[in-house]
């Protein structure tokens, strides 16, 4: 079979168009049709081809894949109005969730398979879009200037005790800005925003690089803790370079708010919902349907080292070296919801 894919380069431009064609058909089981689905991805994972090509062996239907970040393939569904090809809008994190869904460019969907598989925390209540893996945003700590036992909570990141000490990458980052949104529904506005001071006053440097940027600099003793999400961990554990090893060797994984009644651990999800204008609507549900089976989960999950949605499906034996943990119930439509006032606190205590 072949994926279609389309990168966009530059502001909702198709720039290129290529032909995947990674894939053999294998034949056997392939049945034949003109049935396709178009896909609009803001995941950039390239084990998630494994996963349309199970779809299309199992429904015949051929998927063409658009993949650009989240905000590019929302405006692209706007701009395109009534007339986008779009059936499927797929990002990595609640916020975009949320803002397609308030853009207004998503469908509510009802499914048996989706509402009774993927956890009620993890979906929309109208059925607007649907979780679809999910990623625990942990602390990393140097082990050797920190121990767990100095660990316990994103509150006490704030603790002056960590002064000089933290990294954490830009307010710019969706994955802060989910977190931000799940400590606004924990502490209230007041609160979350003195946490947020706090952390700043305790940045070991400005906000600068990406989540694995930050691991690194953790390894390397720039600073001593940061938060990041776990799958960034286990690729450097799993990377072939001696250098990823070395700084995967220097540090440790720590699940906060594990206390006795405290809330647990955030996570965020990659999911995805069907787009409103949808031309092929039946098969854009079946896709989702698909990607919350337990065959696809381990391939859509396992690829990129995240927790699957479903429990029964195993997890990548690095990813659960990090241990067993609680994650925070909280639904992702509302730290979703919370994301501008999230950002704007952001703003306010000077996180840049
Ligand atoms: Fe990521």
């Amino acid at each position: 079979m072949s994926i279609t894919r389309r990168v966009f380069l530059g502001a909702g431009v198709a720039a290129t168009a290529i032909a995947v064609d990674q894939f053999r058909r294998s034949g056997l089981g392939f049945a034949q049709s003109n049935r396709v689905l178009n896909l609009y991805s803001a995941r950039h994972y390239d084990t998630d081809n494994a996963l349309y090509e199970s779809f299309t062996q199992k429904t015949g239907i051929k998927v063409n894949l658009v993949e650009a970040e989240a905000d590019k393939l929302i405006e692209r569904i706007k701009s395109e109005g009534v007339n986008s090809p779009a059936d499927v809008l797929i990002t990595v994190d609640a916020g975009r969730l949320w803002r397609a869904q308030e853009a207004g460019i998503l469908q509510p969907v009802t499914s048996k398979v989706l509402q009774t598989t993927v956890p009620k925390s993890l979906q929309e209540v109208g059925g607007h879009w649907f979780g679809l893996s999910r990623r625990a945003r942990v602390i990393v700590y140097n082990k050797e200037r920190v121990k767990p036992s100095d660990l316990s909570t994103y509150e006490d990141l704030a603790n002056p005790k960590w002064k000089g000490r933290l990294l954490v990458r830009s307010s710019s980052s969706v994955y802060n800005q989910s977190l931000t949104g799940a400590m606004l529904a924990a502490l209230k506005a007041q609160k979350t925003e003195a946490w947020a001071k706090g952390l700043v006053a305790n940045f070991a440097r400005p906000p600068e690089g990406n989540d694995t940027a930050q691991i690194k600099a953790v390894a390397t003793g720039v600073g001593d803790v940061t938060l990041v999400n776990t799958y960034y961990v286990a690729r450097l554990s799993k990377s072939k370079k001696a250098e990823d090893q070395d700084v995967a060797s220097k540090i440790g994984v720590f699940f906060p708010n594990q206390g006795k009644g405290d809330r647990g651990t955030h996570v965020n999800i990659s999911g995805g919902g069907v787009v409103k204008t949808a031309p092929n609507r039946d098969a854009a549900v079946q896709f989702l349907e698909h990607l919350a089976s337990p065959a696809a989960q381990s391939i859509f999950a396992g690829g990129n080292y995240e927790y699957p949605i479903l429990d029964k499906v195993a997890i990548d034996p690095i990813v659960s070296s990090f241990g067993t943990f609680k994650a925070d119930a909280l639904n992702a439509a509302v730290y979703g919801r919370n994301n501008a006032e999230a950002l704007q606190l952001m703003d306010r205590a000077g996180w840049k």
